[in-house]
C-alpha cells in the first residue's frame, strides 16, 4: 500500500477494465476513479502546480474558470488543499449533481441565467464573462482549460504513460483509442504520445451530434462536458486519424446498458465513446481503448432518470429500463 499525502496524491493511475457482455474486444479506462470523480482532476493539478511554480499563484490568489462542472470540482479539490480560493462560473445546464459537489466542497458558483432552448451549449458566454471579470479584478487567475498548455499535457506525461505502461505490462495491444473531445486536452495530450509511441494506433475522437469540432451542423445536445461550437486552442487535429459524432439517445442508452450489463455506471460522453467504439470495433480487428471521463453519480437525475429522458424526447430501450416495484 501507498501512503498519500494529501488527497492530490490519489489523482491518475486509473483502472483499466475488460469489457465482457457488450462486446468482446473493448477496454474501459475509468476516469471516475480520481477523487472529484472525473479526468477533470488530472488537469486540474497539472496547471496549478505548474502555475504555482512559474510563480502566476500564491495562497492570496483567487482562481476564477468556466467549466460544465468537472474542471470545477478538479480545481475545487485542488484549491482546498493548497489553500486558495476559487470561483466557478456555470451555467444553467450544469446538472444538479455538480452544483451540489462544488458546493460541498467550498467553491464559490457564479451560475449564468442566460436564457436558452435548454440543450444549447454555452461554453462560450462563460469563457466571454471570466474575461471581462478577469479584466476588472487584475489579481484573478484564471487556468483556461481551452487553451493552458498544461491541460493536454497532463494527458501527455500521465495518462498516456499508464496507457503504454498497461500494453507493456499485459501484453494487450491496442488497435484504437475511443476520446471523448471537448476542450480537446484530453485527446490532443494522449494522441500526441501514443503516436510517438506507436503511430499505428488509431485515435478515434467523439463529440456529440450537435458539436461542430469535427465540423456538421451545430445544433443542440444533452451530453455534459463533451462538445463545443468553437475550436479550442487546445484542441490538436494532427493526431486525430478520425472524429465522429454520437446522439444524445444513442449515448445514454448505452450508458444504460454499461450499468446493467457491466455495472459500470458512467456518464454520458462515456456512454458516447462507449457506443462508437462497440460499433466501430469490428472495423480494427482487434482491442480497443475507450476512455470514460466520468461516473454517473453526477448524472442521476438526469442520464438515468427515466422522466427526464422522456420530458427529453429521448427513448429508452426497454431493455436498458428498470422500473421501481411498489410494494404495501
Ligand atoms: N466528458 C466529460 C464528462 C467532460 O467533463 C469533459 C471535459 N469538459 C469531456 C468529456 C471532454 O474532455 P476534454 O475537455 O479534455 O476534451
Amino acid at each position: 500500500m501507498i501512503l498519500y499525502n494529501d488527497i492530490l496524491g490519489s489523482i491518475g493511475n486509473t483502472p483499466i477494465v475488460k469489457i465482457n457482455k457488450i462486446s468482446k474486444n473493448i477496454f474501459a479506462k475509468l476516469e471516475f476513479f480520481n477523487p472529484g470523480r472525473s479526468i477533470k482532476d488530472r488537469i486540474a493539478l497539472n496547471i496549478l502546480e505548474q502555475a504555482d511554480k512559474n510563480g502566476e499563484i500564491d495562497e492570496n490568489s483567487v482562481i476564477i474558470e468556466s467549466s460544465s462542472g468537472n474542471t470545477g470540482i478538479g480545481l475545487t479539490l485542488v484549491c482546498r488543499v493548497k489553500g486558495y480560493r476559487n470561483i466557478i462560473v456555470i451555467d444553467q445546464n450544469c446538472p444538479s449533481e455538480k452544483v451540489k459537489l462544488l458546493k460541498a466542497l467550498g467553491a464559490t458558483i457564479l451560475m449564468l441565467t442566460t436564457r436558452n432552448s435548454g440543450c444549447e451549449d454555452l461554453t462560450e458566454k462563460r469563457i466571454e464573462f471570466v474575461n471581462k471579470a478577469k479584466e476588472m479584478i487584475k489579481s484573478l487567475y484564471i487556468p483556461n482549460q481551452y487553451e493552458n498548455s498544461n491541460a493536454p499535457l497532463a494527458h501527455y506525461y500521465y495518462t498516456s504513460q499508464e496507457i503504454i505502461d498497461f500494453m507493456e505490462d499485459t501484453n494487450i495491444r491496442f488497435k484504437a483509442i475511443f476520446i471523448s473531445v471537448g476542450t480537446g486536452g484530453t485527446i490532443s495530450g494522449i494522441s500526441k504520445r501514443i503516436k510517438e509511441y506507436d503511430p499505428s494506433i488509431n485515435i478515434i475522437g467523439v463529440e456529440p451530434l450537435g458539436s461542430t469540432l469535427f465540423g456538421g451542423e451545430k445544433g443542440g445536445y444533452l451530453q455534459q462536458g463533451p462538445g463545443n461550437y468553437f475550436k479550442p486552442k487546445n484542441l490538436i487535429y494532427d493526431n486525430i486519424d478520425l472524429g465522429v459524432k454520437v446522439s444524445d439517445q444513442d449515448a445514454f442508452n448505452m450508458c444504460r446498458k454499461l450499468a446493467l450489463k457491466e455495472g459500470i455506471l458512467a456518464g454520458g460522453s462515456s456512454g458516447g465513446v462507449m457506443h462508437m467504439a462497440a460499433e466501430m470495433s469490428n472495423k480494427f480487428e482487434g482491442k480497443v481503448l475507450c476512455v470514460l471521463p466520468d461516473g454517473g453519480e453526477k448524472y442521476l437525475d438526469s442520464v438515468y432518470s427515466d422522466q427526464w429522458l422522456a420530458d427529453k424526447g429521448i427513448e429508452l430501450k426497454k431493455q436498458n429500463k428498470i422500473d421501481v416495484k411498489k410494494i404495501n
